[in-house]
């Protein structure tokens, strides 16, 4: 085993590092008050990551991507989880998913996002289909040789400034012994497409700035080139591409609590009450001790379940734990940090309540607390036939 980083890994790190803290950091108070992204500042982000050549990261190099390996892009993830969710959006990471675009959806989709020219965004989610994926009720039927869609997605962050959206919409439904069972498709549509609307989505307390939308789909027509992989094969293609946002999502939350707990130590080891630093308090300090620990904790298991992706080995459960411990963690650190910065926690001035505020979706998106306890329990009782 090897713990270590190499000097390719430490250098991801560092630019990464700089860039967050030179280029993200002093905007992210105006971006809170603003409550969006101007489209200028989020242009003048992407063209300075694609200047320094670390756009797109997680595509293979044959495509123009970084060609980072899970691992190396968690190291890469873990950094931008320091910064404003909102801003950090403008470093490139496209979906993963846009590698099954086949033919001629290489140089209309897959190319222009690699290289920064289309942003994307990918539609899942539903009013009455959270969790149970599977339960969508926005479908699509066959006319003359089209496909027509209708229906409602919504909590589709980024779509705001999305040129494309791929979305998963339901195509048919097969009679199995557990009942009927919804076989489900994905499409690229672009952004002015006839009968689809990006509509403003709800004002979340997480990650103001990093705006959600409603899409409505009415009677909008879509020729068999939008289907993205098979037609039914949509969980196929989620299943190959989108367990890597659970890893997302984990190492972000490590990187954030990074930059929290920093913020409670340098506060600790300064701020006096009864003549003496409140961090000698054990009070304080044990809470400074579990802090580090956990963090410890949540970032190599994080980094394991990447690793074993690089490997080829069986992921599936890992990346569950890591996605739901890392998400909890950031939970009880952000708690402790502003319990820590006592009334000024709670004020404004500082980003402690902030962060409070964006941890609490990590818990909720890409597979609810729950949905993981439920994979992870699933994985380790089925083998024994429970
Ligand atoms: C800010 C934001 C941005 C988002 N961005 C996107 C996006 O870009 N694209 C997209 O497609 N989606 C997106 N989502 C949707 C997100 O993935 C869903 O919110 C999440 O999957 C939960 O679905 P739900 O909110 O409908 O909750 P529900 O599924 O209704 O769950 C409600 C509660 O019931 C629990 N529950 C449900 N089923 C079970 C079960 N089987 N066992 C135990 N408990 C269960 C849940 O854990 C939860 O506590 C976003 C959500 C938010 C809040």
């Amino acid at each position: 085993m090897q713990f270590g980083l190499t000097d390719e890994q430490q250098m991801i790190v560092d630019t990464v590092r700089d860039f967050v803290e030179r280029e993200i950091y002093p905007l992210e108070a105006e971006i809170e008050t603003l409550g969006h992204v101007p489209k200028e500042i989020g242009d003048d982000l992407r063209r300075k990551v694609l200047e320094i050549g670390f756009y797109a990261p997680n595509f293979p190099e044959a495509v123009g991507g970084g060609g980072l390996n899970h691992l190396d892009f968690a190291l890469l993830e873990r950094e931008l989880g320091r910064g404003s969710m909102a801003l950090t959006h403008f470093w490139g990471r496209p979906q993963n998913i846009l590698m099954a675009c086949a033919g001629e959806q290489r140089e209309r989709y897959l190319l222009p996002a690699v290289r920064g020219e289309k942003m994307d965004a990918l539609a899942m989610t539903e009013p009455g289909a959270g969790s149970d994926v599977r339960g969508m009720q926005c479908s699509a039927r066959r006319v003359g040789g089209d496909w027509v869609v209708n229906g409602t997605k919504h909590f589709i962050s980024g779509a705001d400034h999305a040129d494309f959206v791929i979305v998963f919409v339901a195509t048919g439904e097969d009679q199995t012994p557990k009942g009927p069972k919804k076989r489900i498709t994905a499409f690229l549509v672009d952004r002015g497409t006839p009968g689809f609307e990006i509509a403003p989505g709800y004002e979340s307390v997480s990650h103001r700035g990093y705006k959600n939308c409603i899409l409505r789909f009415e009677d909008c027509r879509l020729p068999d080139a939008q289907v993205l992989g098979d037609v039914d094969g949509g969980f196929a293609v989620m299943n190959e591409w989108l367990y890597a946002t659970r890893i997302t999502v984990a190492t972000m939350s490590v990187g954030r609590a990074r930059r929290v707990f920093d913020m409670a130590l340098a506060h600790a080891a300064e701020r006096e009450q009864f003549g003496q630093k409140i961090g000698r308090f054990q009070g304080v300090g044990f809470q400074i001790a579990d802090m580090i620990t956990e963090i410890d904790a949540a970032d190599w298991l994080t980094l394991a379940s990447a690793w074993r992706l690089d490997q080829g080995l069986p992921a599936n459960r890992e990346i569950a734990s890591a996605k739901l411990y890392a998400s909890e963690m950031l939970a009880r650190v952000t708690d402790a940090a502003l319990q820590i910065h006592g009334g000024m926690g709670l004020m404004n001035d500082l980003p402690i309540e902030r962060f409070w505020r964006d941890a609490r979706v990590e818990r909720i998106w890409d597979g609810t607390s729950e949905i993981q306890r439920h994979i992870i329990s699933r994985e380790m009782l089925r083998p024994l036939g429970a």
